[in-house]
């Protein structure tokens, strides 16, 4: 469910709104390319996935819900989901940076990520993170080092590579055996014994996260049991195993997909696993709280249909605005902002501006007649949207915009040009 819906215009045409702001409004106000939010979805997912949780698991397991930052670090969705009492999955020291800045305390941060510098270990162990989650050998032995030098004693937990295939694209599968994250099962109780005896590790759990866009709970189930036999064998030999962080990956919503697990399903199998084994437990979701929060609003640049047949419509955004197509091969359903009630449907080729072959966010879209100056929206935005923009081809990344209500903000301005070249120095030997 989100808040974005068709109603009457100021003319009485059907137009998409988000809450009770007309997108067209913040088109006007704002330019294009801009990303839109919605608190009140953002909400509304963030409590429907702890309630279903608090209801499956009950009210005395501890719970934390580490909502994954990379899905969208803009510091106002950070806020909005940790003024509800989410804490922060984060991969980089910016990140850390950005959920603390958004008011995350530390002591709901964890930190992940498949290669963390010493000068990020440090920073993590400077602001007291909850929890780092440690990839490879190495790193734990980085970290046991940095810490003993900072007299620090974090709190860690090895991460597990269950060996299992999920995620919606090859490029989205993080817990296969081959795959750069985590380490075996047989390697994870070496390394937790290791971190169980250093004198500046304080070992606590185990994590996995095993791909993204997961539409079937099988795999998330078998992965999840692993996990309590791994606590449990560790626990027989007298570890006090007290954590497990469960990873994110459930999917969102999108309009080619089949629907993703609900919460409460989702809640139900969790349950199923963990209700006879007493163990916090830790969620990282990121895209199924976003992904259908955001669109991207975007303007018909230029309509130019080929002689042959082709129909392309080349709008205000590209791929450096919204890399998904490219790099997934995402779809995206797109759908201009005013319906054009009953206008016929043609195909088009929806594409950006970017001198790249791969900058194509449709192909063959059905879609009513649109012409130059149409606003057009990019449906499910919110995840892996604006956080993947860059500024190739010297664009200015997008603004982005929260609503609430009758109200919005600029929450991220589009960068003048001046902004842009501003950070860059000519060298002087030139
Ligand atoms: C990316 C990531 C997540 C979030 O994944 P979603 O599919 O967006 O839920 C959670 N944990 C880790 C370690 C990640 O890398």
């Amino acid at each position: 469910m989100n808040h974005f819906e068709d109603r009457p215009g100021p003319s009485g045409e059907g137009e998409l709104w988000c809450e009770d702001v007309r997108l067209a409004e913040i088109a006007e106000q704002v330019g294009t390319p801009v990303y839109v939010y919605s608190s009140a979805t953002l909400r509304r997912h963030y409590q429907v996935f702890r309630d279903a949780l608090r209801q499956a698991l009950g009210p005395d397991r501890d719970i934390l819900i580490a909502y994954a930052v990379k899905a969208n670090a803009n510091l106002s969705v950070i806020k909005t989901l940790s003024d509800l009492g989410a804490g922060a999955d984060t991969v980089s020291e910016g990140e850390i940076r950005r959920a603390l800045a958004a008011g995350v305390p530390a002591d709901r941060v964890i930190f992940s990520g498949v290669g963390k510098t010493d000068a990020e270990l440090a920073f993590a162990l400077s602001v007291g993170v909850a929890e780092i989650n440690i990839e490879s050998e190495s790193e734990l032995e980085r970290l046991g080092q940095i810490a003993a030098r900072l007299n620090r004693r974090p709190a860690v937990a090895i991460r597990v590579n269950p060996d299992v295939g999920a995620g919606g694209h090859a490029k989205i599968t993080t817990g296969k055996a081959d795959s750069k994250f985590g380490v075996s099962l047989m390697e994870a109780k070496r390394l937790y014994r290791r971190a169980s005896t250093h004198a500046n590790l304080n070992a606590v759990g185990l994590a996995c996260h095993i791909g993204s866009q997961i539409s079937d709970l099988t795999p998330l189930e078998s992965a999840f049991v692993t996990m309590r036999e791994m606590a449990r064998d560790l626990r027989a030999e007298g570890f006090p195993v007290s954590r497990l962080d469960l990873g994110g990956g459930l999917g969102a919503p999108y309009a080619d997909a089949p629907d993703p697990p609900s919460p409460a399903d989702y809640a139900a199998m969790v349950a199923r696993v963990f209700a006879k084994f007493d163990v916090n437990l830790a969620f990282e979701p990121g895209r199924m709280l976003v992904a259908n929060a955001g669109v991207l609003l975007t303007r018909v640049i230029t309509r130019h249909d080929r002689p042959e047949g082709r129909k392309f419509v080349v709008v205000d955004a590209g791929m450096n605005d919204l890399l998904r197509p490219s790099l997934y091969d995402a779809y995206h359903a797109i759908r201009p902002v005013r319906q054009g009630n009953g206008a016929p449907l043609e195909a088009f080729d929806v594409v950006g501006p970017i001198c790249e072959t791969g900058d194509i966010f449709a192909k063959d879209r059905s879609l009513p007649n649109l012409g130059e100056g149409d606003l057009v929206a990019m449906l499910s935005a919110g995840a892996y949207g604006a956080s993947m923009g860059s500024e190739y081809n010297a664009r200015p990344l997008a603004a982005e915009v929260l609503v609430q209500g009758a109200r919005f903000a600029v929450i991220r301005r589009r960068p003048t040009y001046e902004d842009m070249l501003a950070r860059e120095t000519l060298a002087d030997f030139l």
